[in-house]
Formats: structure tokens, C-alpha cells, sequence
């Protein structure tokens, strides 16, 4: 994971702004028409929101689809309460909707080491879907150590730690309407 520097103890965070709440939002109406134009599709599509992290960009993107959805669910862990990865995947919370042989779409917030997200194509995959696409709002290509396929991409960033518009930092930050660089400075 990304760690321009590591918290110290009396350390004081600093959060710089990286994209603007206006930035984003010009993103995501470009995403959601890339993603409409792949439509229509026999039944709704079924949204993937990946708890916590992408609630924001999944409430944005979804309002912006001119196309029938079903809103679904899932809640994965993959990080301690620091900035460095774990690299172990957990499932939190299941989907509440049978999706073999539906159009499926993942929202994700940010695909790092691809560790997360190729276990999710993984565990959804296996349900036989029609067809499963990735819709990441970050892709942080220098820290990866798997491949996945990366359908819709908002920005590709540099190596750096962010928080804000539902990424944290032990748990906080999520609520910025903004994204941000975090570092660390002695107190
Ligand atoms: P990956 O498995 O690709 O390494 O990481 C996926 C998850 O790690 C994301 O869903 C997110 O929760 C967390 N993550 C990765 N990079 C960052 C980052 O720069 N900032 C924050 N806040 N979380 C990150």
C-alpha cells in the first residue's frame, strides 16, 4: 500500500486536495454514459456497490445511469486501521440477489494491488453471471501484484495514500466531498 509516510506517534495527518468534488463529478457522468451506451440489457443491470469505500461514487454513478438497475450490496475488508495492506480479503456482507446469468457490474472505489478486486471476480464469477465488468473510480497501477481486467476507469493516480468521498483512513475522511493526499508530518 501506498505509504508516502508512515504515521509516527504525535504525528499530525495532513490532507491535500488531489481531485475536486467538480472533477469527479464530470468523471462520473462520462462513466455512467460509457456504461449506459453498453446497455440496454435483457434485465436490469445489477450494480455491485463494494462496501464502505465505494457508497459515494456508487450513490453518484447509479443516479447518472440511464438504464434499469438493481442496487446490490457487498461488504469486503482488506485493511487493518492503517495505510498498509494486509492483503487478506474478507467478505462481510453478501449479495442479497442471484445473479447467474445477469449483466453485473462492480463499483469499486480504488484498485490497488488488484488483490481485492480479483477476488471478487473471483467469488461472483463462479455464480455465472452473463457478464461481469469492473467499474473502478482509482486505479493505483504502481503498487499492483495481480492482474485484473479494469472495465471503466476514472483516474489512474500516482502512488500515493488518499482518503475522502468514501475512502478512509482508520475509518475517518470517508465524508470529504473531495479526494485528497494524505502524508504525515512531525507534531
Ligand atoms: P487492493 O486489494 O487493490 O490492494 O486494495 C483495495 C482496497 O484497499 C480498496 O477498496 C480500499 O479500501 C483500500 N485502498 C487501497 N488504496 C487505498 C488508498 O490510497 N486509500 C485508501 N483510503 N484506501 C485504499
Amino acid at each position: 500500500m501506498s505509504e508516502p509516510s508512515q504515521p509516527q506517534q504525535g504525528s499530525i495527518e495532513i490532507v491535500d486536495s488531489y481531485l475536486s468534488a467538480p472533477e469527479i463529478a464530470n468523471r462520473i457522468a462520462d462513466l455512467a454514459r460509457e456504461i449506459t451506451a453498453a446497455g440496454p440489457f435483457e434485465k436490469p443491470l445489477v450494480v455491485v456497490c463494494v462496501l464502505k469505500g465505494s457508497f459515494l461514487f456508487f450513490a453518484d454513478l447509479v443516479r447518472r445511469l440511464d438504464l434499469p438497475c438493481n442496487c446490490v450490496f457487498l461488504g469486503v475488508s482488506s485493511y487493518g486501521g492503517t495505510t498498509e495492506s494486509s492483503g487478506a480479503v474478507r467478505l462481510t456482507h453478501d449479495l442479497t440477489l442471484d445473479i447467474a446469468d445477469r449483466d453485473v457490474l462492480i463499483v469499486e472505489d480504488i484498485v490497488d494491488t488488484g488483490l481485492t478486486m480479483s477476488y471478487l471476480l473471483t467469488i461472483l464469477g463462479a455464480r455465472r453471471p452473463r457478464t461481469l465488468r469492473v467499474c473502478t473510480l482509482l486505479h493505483k497501477p504502481a503498487r499492483k501484484r495481480v492482474d485484473v481486467q479494469l472495465d471503466y476507469i476514472g483516474f489512474t493516480i500516482e502512488d500515493v495514500f488518499v482518503v475522502g468521498y468514501g475512502l478512509d483512513y482508520d475509518e475517518r475522511y470517508r465524508n470529504l466531498p473531495y479526494i485528497g493526499a494524505m502524508r504525515f508530518e512531525p507534531a
